[in-house]
Formats: structure tokens, C-alpha cells, sequence
């Protein structure tokens, strides 16, 4: 296979800046592609938390000015991987305390378009300009609204040899803005229409790069046909229902070295499936460290997420409310953040069954690790999930997920109905909709199957 040469361009990326799946994609994939033969170059905002990288890096580009956008370096960096990480460098953009996004009081930062479009005009410079030593992409993949203006600046600036890809992680997220700042971009009036960047009067950046690109993928071949239909196209079903025919659904992939029970030092004790046992001291560990009374015996159901509608906390609080109330035995270990008037509710459940319901608000890498090994069902009750990431480190952590039947979570969960046949090739449970009577159904079927010592170790 001869050689591609792809600039890989992303808002985040593991380890240092990551608020979901994305983060952990933009890790993993890179590094894969480049096994199958590609050069990779990954280009990333030059964040706060990248200054360690930004210091031993040396410059290979110039960004010039556009619009309102400033000139900005291109750093280059090698990861231990191999992979190209090119970073763009503009402080007054990027070197900020708090998440790429937000603000420390949760709010976007209020120059959002110009950070993101200064992100995509650098990638569309790059594949026009190249970099210092002649490197010059020739697929360019543009992962979320953050990059998707890039194949606009291509389709309506000086054009580049260059094929363009759109990844949608979650088309729930558009990067709308006014329509003044076109100008700001640095756009021309002939992108604000439906070919380009115009969405209701406003300027999109996801719906441009969706018009604008070569191809779009989606990370589930269900949630690319799930995007197509009114319920979950957050009204851009009909554009993606008109390039369907360049619309492809690629199922995520997980990194399995870094989410290895058998070797990761996140968790208590190393395990696998020949060695399940060693399992249970990371319950243990899980409920020590949760203010959960330890015992083995009782199930215990986790979860680590967003905490908002869309992961179906409300479910959550719901289910664990009826489960702990009717004296069912069982424990919660619930790790996330997000909506306040969900995390209140979870802290009030919590006050009201400490010995019941194991939360932490916030962000912990090290306790989604230990979540994953200890507990014994992973909850996913998601409205819609374009592919989600937690269900499959799951399964690779022998913590049987037990999700709703949406987007990626319909590709990669097989489901236990209840009958011993199935329990030789189910994965998990899964409800057929997202409400509390048919996710409580799915939890009770994994409770019962759980029951079952034999039935449970084949699942
Ligand atoms: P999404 O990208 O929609 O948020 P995914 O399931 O694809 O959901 O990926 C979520 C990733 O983010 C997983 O690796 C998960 O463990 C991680 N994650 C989410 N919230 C937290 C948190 N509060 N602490 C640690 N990791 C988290």
C-alpha cells in the first residue's frame, strides 16, 4: 500500500486534553493509521496543558492573519508513537486555564469562533502550504464543528490538492454563531448560503463542513443512518440525508493498552478473563474508595460520564431510587459531571442511601479506570450515543454493560434476554427505549442473571 499522507485535525486529544470520546479517538487513532502505512500529522490548539510539549517543540509553518483571526506558528512535535503532533500556537487564543471549550465557570469561552475557526484556517493553510520539510497532506480529517470549517476555507479560498474528510462524534454539537461573524472568519458572502455555512439565518460550522467536504463518517454505521431521520438529526438530517451517498458509519475503536485489566496501573489489581477472581479486590478497592460498605457479594453497578439527558442520568437516579427504596440489595458507583440540577439530584440520592450510592462529581481518569474493573454491570441508558467508548472498555473489563438500543451502543452490545441460549453470545442487556420502566426491566434481567453464578461468568 503506497503511503497517505493525512493531517489528522482535532480539538482534543488524551492525555492532556480530553472532555469525552473524542479525546481518546484522537490517542488511538492516529497511531493505527500509521500502522496500516500512513504518515499522520495531528494538528491541536497549543492548549495550557500542552505547554511541556510546546517547550521541546520547533516551528515548521506560518499562519497568516485572516479576518479577525491572528497569524499564528505551527510547532512540531513527535509523539512516542511516531506520529507528526503539530501544534498551533497562538496564546492569546489558547493559553488559558480551564477546559478547551469553557470557561472555569462552565461557560463557552466567549471567542469560541475564532478560536476554532483560527484552528480550521490553519489546517486548510496547511494543506495548501505544506510544512517546512515539503510535507503536504493529502486526506484531510476534520473531527467535530471545532475543525469543520477547514474543507469551507478550502472550497471558498485558493483550492488545495487535498481529499476532506468530516468525522461526526456528536451531532448534537454545531458551533453556531451569528451571522456577523462570517466576517470575523474571514469568509465571503457567497459561503453564507445553503451550499455553505448558513443555518437558519446563522453561521454553522459543522453544517459547512458537512456541505463542504468530500466524505463524512460517523463513528457507528447505526448513528449514520440514525442521523438521517428528524428524531436525532438535530436538523441536519435533510443535508446528510442529500450526501448520503458520501456518509459512511466506522465504528470507534477502543486503545487496548491503555484500557487493559490485565496491566493498568489505574486499577487495584491486575486481572483477566483466565484470572477473574482478582476482580473482586477491585470491588473491594471501588467501595473503600466510594464510602461503599465492602462486600463481594452485593452487585454493584457502575457508571462514568457526561452527567446530562443525553447519558440518561435521570434513568439513573430513577432506577437506583426504585432499586434502593424496594430494599433490592445493590450499590451504585457513579462518577461525572455536568448538568447541575442532575448532579444535585444524585448528591441528594446519595445523602439520603450513603451505604447505597457511590458518587464523585468531577473529572477522574483514575476512578473511571477503577469503575470499569470494579464494578460488576455498567449502566448506559443514553437517549442517543453516536458510538460511545465506556460500553466496550467495559466489556474488555469483563463489567457487562447494560445500555439502551441506540446509535454504536446497537453495533457493539450483544443483548441477554433472559434465556440461557442467549447468555453464550450476549455482551450485556439493552432496553428498546429510553425510559425508566424499560431501563429498570434491562437492570432487573442483568440482577437475575447475576444471581446466576454460572450464567454470569459465561456473559
Ligand atoms: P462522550 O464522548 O459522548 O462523552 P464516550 O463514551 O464516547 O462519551 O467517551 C467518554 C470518555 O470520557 C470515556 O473514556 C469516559 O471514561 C470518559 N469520561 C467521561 N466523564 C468522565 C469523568 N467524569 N471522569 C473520567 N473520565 C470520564
Amino acid at each position: 500500500m503506497s503511503t497517505l499522507r493525512v493531517l489528522y485535525v482535532t480539538p482534543e486529544c488524551t492525555p492532556w486534553v480530553k472532555t469525552g470520546g473524542l479525546g481518546d479517538v484522537s490517542a488511538a487513532l492516529p497511531p493505527e493509521l500509521a500502522r496500516l502505512g500512513c504518515e499522520v500529522a495531528l494538528l491541536i490548539p497549543a492548549y495550557r496543558a500542552m505547554q511541556a510539549l510546546t517547550a521541546g517543540a520547533s516551528p515548521v509553518a506560518e499562519v497568516p492573519a485572516h479576518g479577525e483571526l491572528p497569524a499564528c506558528r505551527v510547532l512540531q512535535t513527535r509523539l512516542k508513537n511516531g506520529v507528526r503532533l503539530l501544534l498551533l500556537d497562538a496564546p492569546a487564543l489558547y493559553d488559558r486555564e480551564a477546559g478547551p471549550y469553557l470557561d472555569a465557570t462552565g461557560r463557552d469561552w466567549p471567542d469560541n469562533a475564532l478560536r476554532f475557526g483560527a484552528l480550521s484556517h490553519a489546517a486548510a493553510h496547511l494543506c495548501r502550504a505544506g510544512l517546512a520539510d515539503g510535507w503536504l497532506p493529502q486526506v484531510l480529517h476534520c473531527h467535530d464543528w471545532p475543525a469543520a470549517l477547514a474543507p469551507v476555507y478550502l472550497r471558498y479560498g485558493p483550492p488545495a490538492e487535498v481529499a476532506s474528510i468530516v468525522t461526526i462524534h456528536n451531532l448534537a454539537f454545531q458551533g453556531i454563531f451569528p451571522a456577523q461573524t462570517l466576517h470575523a472568519l474571514g469568509l465571503p458572502e457567497s459561503s453564507f448560503t445553503l451550499d455553505g455555512v448558513e443555518y437558519w439565518g446563522q453561521v454553522s460550522f459543522l453544517k459547512g463542513g458537512l456541505a463542504c467536504a468530500d466524505a463524512i463518517t460517523a463513528v457507528s454505521p447505526n448513528y449514520a443512518r440514525e442521523i438521517q431521520d428528524k428524531e436525532l438529526g438535530f436538523g441536519l438530517d435533510g443535508l446528510l440525508h442529500a450526501r448520503r451517498a458520501v456518509l459512511y458509519g466506522i465504528l470507534n475503536g477502543i486503545d487496548i493498552q491503555t484500557w487493559n485489566p490485565a496491566d493498568d496501573p489505574l486499577i487495584a489489581a491486575p486481572y483477566d478473563s483466565d484470572r477473574l477472581e482478582a476482580k473482586a479486590l477491585n470491588k473491594l478497592a471501588l467501595q473503600k474508595r466510594l464510602g461503599l460498605p465492602q462486600d463481594e457479594a452485593v452487585p454493584l453497578l457502575g457508571s462514568v460520564g457526561r452527567i446530562t439527558l443525553q447519558k440518561g442520568f435521570d434513568l439513573i437516579a430513577e432506577v437506583a431510587e426504585t432499586l434502593v427504596h424496594g430494599g433490592t440489595p445493590v450499590q451504585f458507583a457513579l462518577l461525572g459531571s455536568g448538568s447541575l440540577e442532575l448532579e444535585n439530584r444524585l448528591l441528594a440520592l446519595q445523602a439520603a442511601h450513603p451505604r447505597a450510592i457511590g458518587l464523585k462529581i468531577g473529572f477522574d481518569e483514575k476512578l473511571a479506570h477503577l469503575i470499569e474493573a470494579g464494578a460488576d454491570m455498567f449502566l448506559m441508558p443514553s437517549r442517543f450515543e453516536p458510538c460511545g467508548l465506556n460500553q466496550m472498555y467495559s466489556q474488555r473489563y469483563g463489567t457487562p454493560p447494560v445500555a439502551n438500543a441506540t446509535g454504536g451502543l446497537v453495533d457493539t452490545i450483544e443483548d441477554y434476554d433472559g434465556t440461557p441460549e442467549s447468555a453464550a453470545q450476549a455482551t450485556g442487556c439493552l432496553c428498546r427505549e429510553a425510559s425508566p420502566e424499560a431501563f429498570l426491566a434491562a437492570v432487573r434481567r442483568a440482577l437475575d442473571c447475576y444471581a446466576d453464578k454460572k450464567l454470569w461468568r459465561q456473559l
